[in-house]
């Protein structure tokens, strides 16, 4: 479903990316796994055209993205929820949401995903007329996931959705993540540095380090490898 090949970013001098290529296929769960700094947002980035690439490019159902607009990108149906969360602090829950679907035109449909985001995560159902800025950290991150699954994307790209998150919290995402991927079908690129919980749920999974893919199997096989075991899960 979607390719990157070859694939060199830039920061002025700074080569950030260098030779990525990595591929993500329809239903899959991908995980792109890497220590602070090892340049996965700006995979992510480069994907959405919001970083432009320099060398290699990137493919979407086979054909060439790099260089579209991100406005572009979305229409196609890549859908990212950023590092960071970015939701709209003054706007309120289902208002964040309708934000997520603002290229739809089909609000009957619209209408029955937000009522399924409600039934997936309760709590911002509870909270739904409640201003985004004050939710906890957890809540705004499934907000946050949820905005980007609004636009009903034919590949949704998730950067750190356990970042600063308490383990009940991250583990009640993930679950989401995997009912999304399992029941919608949807494709999910995920990028995290809590390797444990992302190579668990992953049917595969990619290793970058100082903005080069060092290793990719199975996600099963890299949660046994010796050296993911050492420099990344803790064992
Ligand atoms: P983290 O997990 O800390 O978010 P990351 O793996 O997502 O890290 P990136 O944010 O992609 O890493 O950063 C990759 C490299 O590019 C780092 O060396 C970073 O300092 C550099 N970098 C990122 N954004 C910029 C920028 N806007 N200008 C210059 N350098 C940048």
């Amino acid at each position: 479903m979607l390719e990157m090949k070859n694939v060199d970013a830039y920061y002025g001098n700074i080569q950030a990316l260098h030779d990525v290529t990595l591929t993500i296929g329809q239903g899959e769960i991908i995980t792109l796994i890497g220590a602070n700094g090892a340049g996965k947002s700006t995979t992510l980035m480069a994907i959405c055209g919001v970083v432009p690439i320099q060398g290699g490019e990137i493919l979407f159902e086979g054909k060439p993205i790099n260089g579209m607009r991100p406005d572009e990108i979305v229409s196609l149906g890549v859908s990212q929820a950023p590092e960071g969360r970015l939701i709209f602090p003054d706007l309120t829950v289902t208002e964040n949401l309708d934000m997520g679907a603002f290229q739809r035109t089909d609000k009957a449909e619209i209408k029955r995903d937000m009522e399924h985001i409600f039934e997936l995560f309760p709590i911002l159902a509870e909270r739904r007329r409640q201003p985004g800025g004050t939710l906890s950290g957890g809540e705004q991150q499934m907000l946050a996931t949820s905005r980007a699954l609004m636009a009903r994307p034919r590949i949704l790209l998730l950067d750190e959705p356990s970042m600063g998150l308490a383990p009940m919290v991250i583990k009640q995402i993930f679950e989401v993540i995997s009912r999304i991927n399992q029941e919608d079908r949807t494709t999910i690129f995920l990028v995290e540095q809590n390797a444990n919980i992302a190579l668990q749920v992953a049917h595969r999974g990619y290793v970058m380090e100082n903005g080069r893919i060092t290793m990719t199997n199975t996600g099963a096989n890299l949660l046994e490898d010796e050296a993911v075991k050492t420099a990344y899960l803790g064992i």
